[in-house]
């Protein structure tokens, strides 16, 4: 093997890709932060609202942000951590914007889901969490802010397994809790970790480490709650589940964390495993079957479009996951929906929030492409003529409504250019009434507040101003049907039959209970809450 070859290998095998996934407030922005802070990625963590400003100061190109306080667009951090080469999606922590979060979803290896220990599994965490399993993917649940009163950790293993669906296996447990939370101990090991210093999360924490039958610890920690810890031991070597890495893998148990992310305890341990317990980027399936991310030829895939990121230059970014191969700045590849060739020039790469351009890429790699308007999301890259193409990305259902149209009908060009730009970003979905002109478009939305952004957007960027009517519509369904005409199908007075981009039929409705009737109305009729289309 050449050292080329061997250092390709290396690269590709030194990679980890996760996302975290959590509802608002669960703590994803700061233990972000704090796997940053360890990956020596930023010296000095700073309180989490530094990093808020930072984090704006980075994404300014979108007031909305700032006003509200909320992340709306997803980007990609990459730091190293003892040899390994970590990238971490970021996802908006509205869920209003979830619809991102899914794309990102498919473009991680693995996720990490956090949940406060007070607050437990909460809606926008199940939601997530349906998308990972969906996609079989390796979840790891990180319990955090056990510097506070929290539910009893053996409550919140028995919720997880009730509400998820899935079972958990505690790689480390904690020592002390509601607000007295010493330490963890490691199950792998058989070792407690004390933690003490770390300046209130500012830095690293340091850590008094030892076996577990060390007596030293009775004095420590006391005796009951030494003895308490012994207990909780036996009753998680008897009665729990065994470690299973392959059920692992395939997202079927789930190993949990207990730790502080305000504090900085629990973090190294959970990031050290975590490295240890997930793999390398796998063979990704395509439509000639599946792909070896360490085959030589380059292959990747749009999972998210962003326009106008940088408002003095009006740009537009396709980020791509890197499936296979190895990316070189400039490279000529086969775009295969186009079947034309495209040079990927300017590459950018997301080293803790800081935009830089990158040389060479490897497979688990998000990089951002400068897109002139040729991309779309799911399109997919590779550098032989093999033509591959990789399974599409699921277009979501939405659950908003509205009619629109540009005030000003002389702006009617930038007004369809600039709903087309966002459609492709997939931050809207566009809709037509039949039989009737373009005038009015109806865009559906995942979350109520993507309508302000497409407001604020089409103003700022594209300079229309737009009315909006809300719609009562909850629920959008794919009509299949053998010789459907929309003239002969029998809707409900309160639905409305309308095509997609792609002209297929759907149907809008006010509530679930029409969607019955429907079918029972319309014998052979099949509904479909996802598309068949993938972007
Ligand atoms: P996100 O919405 O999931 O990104 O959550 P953030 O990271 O922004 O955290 C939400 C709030 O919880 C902030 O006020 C944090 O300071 C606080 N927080 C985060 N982690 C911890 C923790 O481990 N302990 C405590 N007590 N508070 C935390």
């Amino acid at each position: 093997m050449s050292q080329k070859q061997v250092n390709f290998l290396d690269e590709v095998r030194r990679r980890r890709n996760f996302a975290i996934i959590s509802h608002p407030d669960a703590g994803k922005t700061t233990l972000t932060e704090k796997l940053l802070l360890y990956g020596g990625a930023i010296r000095l963590a700073g309180s989490v609202k530094s990093r808020r400003a930072q984090k704006h100061a980075v994404s300014d190109w979108m007031e909305i942000e700032k006003q509200r306080g909320i992340s709306v667009t997803s980007s990609v951090l990459q730091f190293g951590y003892d040899g390994y080469c970590v990238n971490i999606l970021d996802t908006p922590g509205h869920q209003d914007f979830s619809e991102d979060t899914y794309r990102t979803l498919m473009a991680a290896d693995s996720a990490v889901m956090v949940i406060d220990c007070a607050k437990g599994v909460e809606a926008q965490t199940k939601k997530l969490f349906q998308v990972c399993k969906m996609r079989g993917i390796p979840i790891f649940t990180f319990v955090n802010k056990l510097d506070r009163a929290g539910k009893d950790p053996f409550e919140l293993m028995e919720e997880i397994e009730n509400v998820l669906g899935i079972r958990s296996y505690p790689m480390n447990w904690p020592i002390g809790t509601d607000g007295n939370f010493k330490g963890i101990y490691n199950r792998d090991k058989s070792q407690v970790e004390l933690f003490h210093g770390g300046n209130h999360g500012q830095n690293v924490v340091k850590s008094t480490v030892g076996d577990a039958s060390d007596e030293k610890f009775k004095g420590l920690l006391g005796t009951e709650m030494y003895e308490q810890l012994q207990e909780e031991i036996e009753l998680l070597d008897t009665a729990g589940d065994e470690f299973d890495l392959e059920k692992i893998a395939k997202g079927e148990l789930t190993p949990m964390f207990f730790g502080s992310a305000m504090t900085n305890f629990g973090v190294q341990p959970f990031l050290e495993s975590f490295l240890k317990l997930t793999k390398p980027p796998t063979p990704r399936v395509s439509n000639a079957g599946e792909v070896d991310p360490e085959s030589k030829n380059f292959t990747g895939f749009v999972f998210k479009i962003q326009a106008n990121m940088n408002p003095a230059h009006r740009d537009r970014l396709a980020f791509i996951r890197i499936c296979s191969g190895e990316f070189v700045k400039s490279m000529e590849v086969n775009h295969v929906r186009h079947n034309k060739k495209v040079k990927l020039s300017q590459p950018q790469q997301f080293l803790a929030q800081e935009r830089a351009v990158v040389e060479r890429a490897y497979p688990g790699d998000i990089i951002g492409i400068h897109d002139p308007g040729i991309f779309k999301i799911g399109d997919t890259l590779c550098e032989d003529d093999s033509k591959i193409q990789y399974e599409g990305i699921p277009v979501f259902s939405p659950e908003h409504f509205a009619k629109i149209y540009a005030k000003d009908s002389m702006k009617r060009k930038h007004f369809i250019k600039g709903i087309t730009q966002l459609a492709e970003e997939g931050a809207i979905q566009v809709y037509k009434e039949l039989n009737i002109g373009t005038e009015e478009i109806i865009v559906g939305v995942v979350g109520a507040l993507q309508f302000e952004v497409l407001e604020y957007r089409l103003k700022n960027e594209y300079n229309v101003n737009i009315l909006m009517q809300q719609l009562p519509f909850k629920h959008v369904r794919w009509i299949e049907m053998d010789g459907f005409d929309s003239d002969r199908f029998k809707g409900t007075t309160d639905t409305l039959i309308v095509n997609d981009e792609d002209d297929k039929p759907v149907i809008l409705f006010q509530n679930e209970w029409s969607i019955q009737r429907v079918l029972d109305r319309n014998e052979g009729a099949v509904l479909k809450e996802i598309s068949a289309r993938s972007f």
